[in-house]
């Protein structure tokens, strides 16, 4: 199966280019993307249009109805609106961050696009957005592995051996019956309590799983609750392989997790870590299609994107 899965073919960047080479092209694919099943006018719901360009060039539909007059613009509510970046660009860093197994850094996405460093910043903190606004809305369910990890600090490892510049953080992956990964979920919280496993659980674990945890005091929160079945295993009593074998699919995803983000980053703030989390599952639980993964990501642009400002992006809590 991962053979296969690292086989596939994608999108090579060569025919990325050709279709989108212009700002013509790249407004004429997000326009079917809006407006390719019909045209609502978000002012009146009028259905009937005229194509026109503003001053800089950029289309919007004006509204036919009487009284009305519109300008629908096609870049207003989607996660491109109000850029004064070209849209190729935009679109280029959008294949580099879906179509790359492991992403692009900030530094060689500003080399790629001639853009300045905190464009090139801003632009993945966007994307990255996207891909996370889009992975709050799935849940991980059958069989499911979860166990605690820390990003940072000097000493990398389990709760309990100094967590001083460390972010704790819940790791979850759902597997096959031979226990191969299927989609993985992470998210930071402030410590390993019940309540933080609970506010975990209910954002991304669908009731009625099998969970399977180590003894970690919070992980008894499943035990207790009557939406999910609990194995726990004490790692210290039995045989260690066996039990180290039990969680091989949720140790090997935090370990990519953390080479993926350190081989980008030295370090990244705890306040963005959810958005690299975001980046790294969104690839990981769509790499089944990698050649449909541009296009949906586009149809969540358009459709599905709270647009996000600057601040929001900088200072929002993660
Ligand atoms: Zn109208």
């Amino acid at each position: 199966m991962a053979n296969k899965i690292q086989k596939q073919r994608g999108i090579s960047l060569i025919d990325f280019l050709e279709n989108f080479d212009s700002e013509e092209k790249c407004e004429r694919y997000l326009e079917k993307l809006k407006w390719g099943k019909g045209f609502s006018c978000s002012k009146c719901g009028g259905t009937e249009y005229y194509r026109s360009k503003t001053k800089t060039n950029r289309l919007f539909y004006r509204c036919k109805s009487r009284n009305c007059n519109h300008r629908n613009h096609l870049l207003v509510g989607t996660m491109f609106q109000a850029t004064k970046l070209p849209l190729k660009k935009w679109f280029l860093a959008i294949y580099f961050m879906t179509q790359g197994k492991k992403g692009i850094s900030t530094l060689d996405l500003m080399r790629k696009l001639n853009v300045k460093e905190d464009t090139a910043r801003l632009m993945k903190l966007k994307i990255m957005a996207v891909m996370e606004s889009r992975e709050k809305t799935s849940q991980l369910e059958n069989l499911i592995q979860i166990d605690d990890a820390y990003y940072g600090g000097k000493h990398e490892g389990k709760a309990g051996r100094g967590s001083e510049n460390k972010q704790a953080f819940l790791a979850a992956v759902s597997t096959d019956e031979k226990g191969h990964s299927l989609k993985v979920k992470f998210a930071t919280l402030k410590s390993f309590t019940k309540e933080g496993v609970a506010n975990f659980a209910k954002k991304f674990l669908a009731k009625g799983s099998e969970i399977y945890s180590d003894a970690l005091k919070a992980f008894n929160f499943f035990s207790e609750s009557e939406d999910y079945e609990h194995q726990q295993t004490n790692m210290s009593k039995g045989n260690k392989k066996e039990n180290h074998q039990k969680f091989n699919s949720i140790n090997t995803l935090i370990s990519n997790l953390k080479s993926f983000i350190g081989g980008i980053h030295h370090s990244v703030s705890s306040k963005y870590l959810n958005k690299y989390f975001a980046e790294f599952q969104y690839r990981f639980n769509r790499r089944f299609d990698l050649k449909a993964l541009p296009e949906r990501f586009f149809y969540t642009a358009v459709h599905y994107c709270e647009p996000s400002t600057l601040y929001n992006l900088k200072y929002q809590a993660a």
